[in-house]
């Protein structure tokens, strides 16, 4: 199979905790690859060393062919990589327009930041990656959570990603803006962009993604294609056991009494 990104043998430490042991991950160029698995399986540390967060105790990172090794996470962006991590942060006074361009402002000739054009062209950016009809002048506060997970999509995308990985995107959304998004999303991959989506909703991976790589407890548990399994199967893979069988039933043949009360 032809990979645009691979992983191999990741294995990440925390005190008390082994969030990763010996992780294989790979992505097919142009899909949307699920990374899925119950809260604290390891989802977003494995993100995070892709994204140059936190450095991996073994194992590689390939990308395009090329072998990254401990680079910064401006690098891992100048090559094409774009997160929208779980956590995300904003600075509620500035505006759409200067989170947008941040480091990258429009200039004049002489070295000042050309106002009008960034204004111009957040707008025409927000309305043509992300659908977002607002003025651009607006502050961060001022916004919705689900407006401010668009404007920080429309900033990754503003870098041209090959790449992008949403980490538990849907948390704060309502069921329609779920769907915004999920559009958003398709329409990358309609542009040819590879992207990792990360969630624990089964339901969320049905809806939208082409293949799935299982994790649990820091293990990949399989890598599965969604059209050729069912939500049982994965919910299967996920917890390690079938749901109905969380409280085994067992059949027991009674022995001698251990106890016995009488005239209490
Ligand atoms: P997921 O994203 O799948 O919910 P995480 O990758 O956030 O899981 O966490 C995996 C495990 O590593 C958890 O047990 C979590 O408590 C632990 N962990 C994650 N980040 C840290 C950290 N910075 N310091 C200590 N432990 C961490
Ligand atoms: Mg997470």
């Amino acid at each position: 199979m032809e990979t645009v990104l691979e992983m191999r043998g990741i294995c990440k430490a925390f005190p008390g905790v082994q969030a990763l042991d010996q992780v294989d991950f790979a992505v097919a160029p142009g899909e949307v690859h699920a990374l899925l698995g119950e809260n604290g399986a390891g989802k977003s540390t494995l993100i995070k060393i892709l994204a140059g967060l936190y450095t991996p105790d073994s194992g590689e990172i390939f990308f395009r062919g090329e072998r990254l090794t401990r680079l910064k996470p401006d690098q891992i962006q100048a090559r094409g990589i774009g997160f929208i991590h779980q956590e995300r942060t904003y600075i509620p006074y500035f505006t759409v327009g200067e989170t947008l361009f941040l480091g990258r402002e429009p200039r004049r000739r002489t070295g000042l930041i050309h106002w009008r054009r960034l204004y111009r062209e957040a707008e025409e950016v927000l309305s043509s990656t992300v659908g977002l009809a607002i003025d651009p002048r607006t502050r961060m506060a001022q916004l919705t959570v689900s407006e401010r997970q668009l404007v920080d999509i429309a900033r990754v995308l503003l870098t041209r990603p090959s790449l992008v990985v949403f980490d538990e995107p849907t948390g704060p959304l309502s069921e329609g803006e779920i769907q915004r998004l999920f559009s958003v999303i398709r329409h990358l991959r309609q542009q040819g962009v590879t992207v990792i989506y990360i969630s624990h909703r089964l339901d969320e991976i049905f809806q939208l993604c082409d293949r799935a790589t299982i994790l649990k407890d820091g293990r990949k548990v399989a890598t599965v294609s969604v059209a050729e399994t069912s939500p049982e199967a994965v919910v299967r893979l996920m917890v390690g056991r079938e749901l109905k069988e969380q409280f085994p039933k067992l059949s027991l043949t009674p022995g001698e009494p251990v106890l016995e009360v009488t005239g209490l």
